[in-house]
């Protein structure tokens, strides 16, 4: 128990209270001989979600020390005195990865993309977006998404400094991926800027002039240390687009420093352009055409459908003043989304799971995040396929598939805990996170006790 709660409160403490805590466990501990390690914790699962073959597994027993998973296995493998987390009672999964945020920005449903864009770059400082992109950031921990894949919109490489506070243990927030700027034609995705004013879409977007300038502005990013690269393969409501060879030579670059490119894309022209140039996943993808879903499927590019669920359409309608008391848009909206996801299933590309939301409709962040779960359910996708989409087919287009998103040996000790049941309740089940670690540090517990076995 003291553990836990060490855990979740040590922080509110003084240096000198702290100071005394660490000397009283060092003498617990030392004075303990053969008792199991301190870092050693032995997570008893009730059931237990296998990402990698995406089913669920009865009365498994995760074996953590320090920031990893030792191992996964049964009960037998408990030795005497070890610190038990007791979640047979609950749901065990890895945490949830988020593969498409903008933490870094966040709008009023009531106002305009463009003109929010201009306004954040002129008259929010660099720290003050970055604090609150911090808050949003840290929200996503509640809901048990771990890791999110920040793609831009974020300044100048503000998401890479949220990172790198968030890991070196400065500030508390999920694992980030960071794309940095994006890359994009002539006046990247902002529109109706006059002609003087353009340069200040340079603070926010990396706008691509020509092949050679592609491939600076791609080591120019790796420079500044990105985990990905993300493009517009088109700038709609923009007219203008990044030619194919552009993009040929952002992929060929980024593959060779390492890194993948992913690629927003609303026409089905634009992604059918993208694939050809070589990008691991197209981001939305509304208007894929059944041949373009055939390339994906062949090509292997993943796509991230960034839907909305038919509670969050309404609620954001009304915020925005779209309702007229009339919402049978929504029903359509839900139903073309629908239409969609079938078509993609059926073609067999995969889904990786991203939310998108950047507009403030109330709630936090990461509870705004996890709609794409309800989206996804609403459409018809199955409630496993969801689970994996958003852990294991995540983590492994991201070339971590033995580090998060799974249950196993030397991953990340990134495992939450969920109350009720997945495949009769998905949504409650799902929104219900009883337990969040990340790292092997604990976030959030409603479980009271840690016991010792006997
Ligand atoms: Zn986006």
């Amino acid at each position: 128990m003291f553990f836990l709660e060490n855990k979740l409160r040590f922080n509110k403490l003084s240096i000198g209270e702290q100071m005394l805590v660490v000397f009283l466990l060092f003498i617990f501990f030392g004075l303990n001989i053969g008792f199991a390690q301190q870092s050693d914790i032995y997570i008893k699962a009730g059931i237990l979600y296998d990402s990698e073959q995406n089913e669920l597994l009865r009365n498994k027993v995760i074996h953590v020390k320090n920031t990893e998973i030792v191992s996964v296995g049964t009960i037998e493998m408990i030795p005497e005195n070890a610190e038990i987390i007791d979640l047979s009672a609950y749901t065990v999964l890895p945490g949830f990865i988020d593969a498409h945020t903008h933490v870094l920005f966040s709008q009023d449903a009531t106002e305009d993309f463009s003109e929010h864009s201009i306004h954040s770059l002129t008259m929010e400082s660099d720290a003050l977006r970055t604090l609150r992109g911090y808050k949003r950031a840290k929200s996503y921990l509640d809901v048990g998404i771990t890791s999110v894949k920040d793609l831009g919109n974020s300044g100048l490489f503000l998401d890479v400094a949220l990172r790198d506070a968030i890991n070196e243990g400065t500030i508390e927030g999920p694992r980030i991926f960071a794309s940095g700027p994006i890359m994009g034609a002539t006046g990247g995705q902002v529109y109706g800027v006059s002609p003087k004013h353009q340069n200040l879409i340079d603070l926010e977007y990396r706008i691509i002039n020509g092949v050679e300038d592609a491939q600076i502005a791609v080591r120019e990013h790796v420079n500044q240390k990105v985990d990905l690269i993300k493009i517009c393969a088109d700038n709609i409501p923009n007219n203008t687009h990044l030619s194919i060879d552009e993009m040929k030579a952002i992929v060929k670059t980024a593959n060779s420093y390492g890194l993948t490119v992913v690629a927003h894309s609303i026409t089905n022209q634009s992604a059918w352009n993208a694939i050809q140039a070589g990008v691991s996943g197209i981001e939305h993808g509304f208007k894929l055409a059944d041949s373009t879903l055939t390339l994906m499927a062949q090509k292997e590019v993943f796509l991230v459908p960034t839907e909305n669920s038919r509670t969050y359409m309404k609620t954001y309608s009304k915020l925005a003043s779209f309702d007229d008391g009339d919402l049978g848009w929504v029903d359509n909206y839900i139903d073309r989304m629908k239409g969609r996801l079938t078509r993609v299933i059926a073609k067999g590309v995969t889904i990786v799971a991203g939310s998108d939301n950047y507009t403030d409709i109330g709630g936090t962040r990461g509870e705004s995040s996890i709609d794409m779960f309800r989206a996804y359910f609403e459409a018809g996708m199955k409630p496993l396929d969801i689970l994996q989409s958003a852990t294991y087919l995540s983590a492994f287009n991201l070339n971590m598939k033995n580090d998060i998103g799974v249950l196993k040996a030397q991953a990340k000790a990134d495992i939450i805990a969920v109350k009720g049941d997945i495949t009769k309740n998905f949504i409650s089940t799902i929104e219900a996170i009883v337990f969040v670690m990340k790292d092997g540090d604990i976030y959030k517990s409603d479980i009271k006790q840690i016991n010792k076995s006997k």
